[in-house]
């Protein structure tokens, strides 16, 4: 951003009314007057409030490559439910029962399987999970694995059988479209669609998810800068998402001693410089259970309004992703309450 100062302007004092708001300043000089520089690492102001200050002449705002993005603040979604009866327990967020995330709102828990298993395992952990505070359903119906001849879930059949259990706990659901093919099916029956980290950069997945309509939860590629991240969520939203949840799941690195390497930074920079709400997915950051109450803990710590969890009541038989599923009666905790 480029503030500019009128010809009689009192410099000195323009720079102290810049700085009082949290601004870094570079003070620059041009050949039609007094130009001052603010640093993007700046607190944010709105360029209006700063056109208001006496002795700005002009403030000029460098085109942003997302302004989709930009302009969200908070995602809302879920289904409305009937008002509760005195006896019920006051609801947490939102009048009608739907879910909103934001920056600073309270931590939203959206947990269950890696993988939907059958009919009776995503009822029993549905069931679970909510008493364990979760207000949304995760699992994955379509699943990308690295090997062929892993479990790659149960498909179409999948998405009723958590649609079902969600909707009996009084859980909102999430699950991830793989395919441009599968995307209707999975926005039909989901609360917010999924996309996968390995398919972040799949632009014509991006198109058909968006198409949908619905909210979608973005996972950060695992190797993509903040930047592609954000361009990822921009082509949602052009293409009709009616809002994106960032959600980062750790990232590559060298050292395979963890699974990937959880970028609490990103997480902090996308609440606090972005406005943006984003989740932290502590289970495949971590791939093993015993750090993902710490990761969840830094997570919340850097800004995330939300965590996406796995958790299974039976890890050891688990089809995918056992070592880094928590048992459901560990979540109660998870979002701050006490052990
Ligand atoms: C998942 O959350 O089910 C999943 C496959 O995660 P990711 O895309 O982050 O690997
Ligand atoms: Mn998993």
């Amino acid at each position: 951003m480029i503030v500019t100062l009128r010809s009689d302007a009192d410099p000195a004092r323009v720079r102290r009314e810049l700085v009082a708001r949290g601004l870094w300043i570079q003070p620059l000089t041009g050949g039609d007057g007094a130009h001052v520089a603010v640093s993007e690492h700046s607190a944010h102001v709105d360029p209006d409030e700063l056109r208001r200050i006496v002795g700005v002449a002009s403030v000029s705002v460098a085109p942003s490559a997302h302004p989709r993005v930009d302009a969200q603040r908070a995602v809302t979604f879920g289904r409305a439910q009937p008002p509760s009866s005195g006896s019920e327990p006051a609801r947490r967020s939102g009048d009608d029962g739907r879910i909103t995330l934001s920056v600073g709102s309270a931590p939203v828990l959206m947990a269950g399987p890696c993988c939907v298993e059958s009919a009776e395992q995503v009822e029993r952990i549905a069931a679970q999970v909510a008493r364990g505070g979760a207000r949304v359903l995760r699992g994955g119906a379509f699943k990308p694995r690295t090997s062929p001849y892993a479990f790659a879930g149960h498909g179409r059949a999948a998405l009723g059988w958590m649609r079902d259990a969600a909707d009996r706990h009084g859980l909102a659901v999430v699950t991830e479209a793989m395919s441009s093919e599968d995307a209707p099916a999975v926005a039909e029956v989901a609360d917010l669609v999924q996309v996968g980290s390995r398919n972040m950069h799949d632009y014509a997945l991006l198109r058909a998810v968006a198409g949908c309509g619905k909210p979608v939860l973005l996972k950060r590629g695992m190797a993509a800068t903040v930047e592609e991240w954000l361009l990822a969520a921009e082509h949602l939203l052009v293409h009709g998402a009616s809002g994106v949840v960032f959600c980062e799941r750790g990232i590559r690195s060298f050292d395979p001693t963890t699974r990937n390497v959880l970028d609490v930074g990103a997480v902090a920079l996308l609440a606090h410089v972005h406005g943006q709400p984003v989740v932290v997915d502590p289970s495949h950051a971590a791939g093993r259970r015993d750090l993902v109450p710490s990761l969840a803990r830094a997570g919340l710590a850097a800004g995330a309004c939300g965590l996406l969890v796995e958790a299974h009541d039976d890890a050891g038989a688990a089809l995918s992703d056992g070592p880094q599923a928590i048992h459901p009666d560990e979540l109660a905790t998870m979002c701050g309450g006490t052990p």
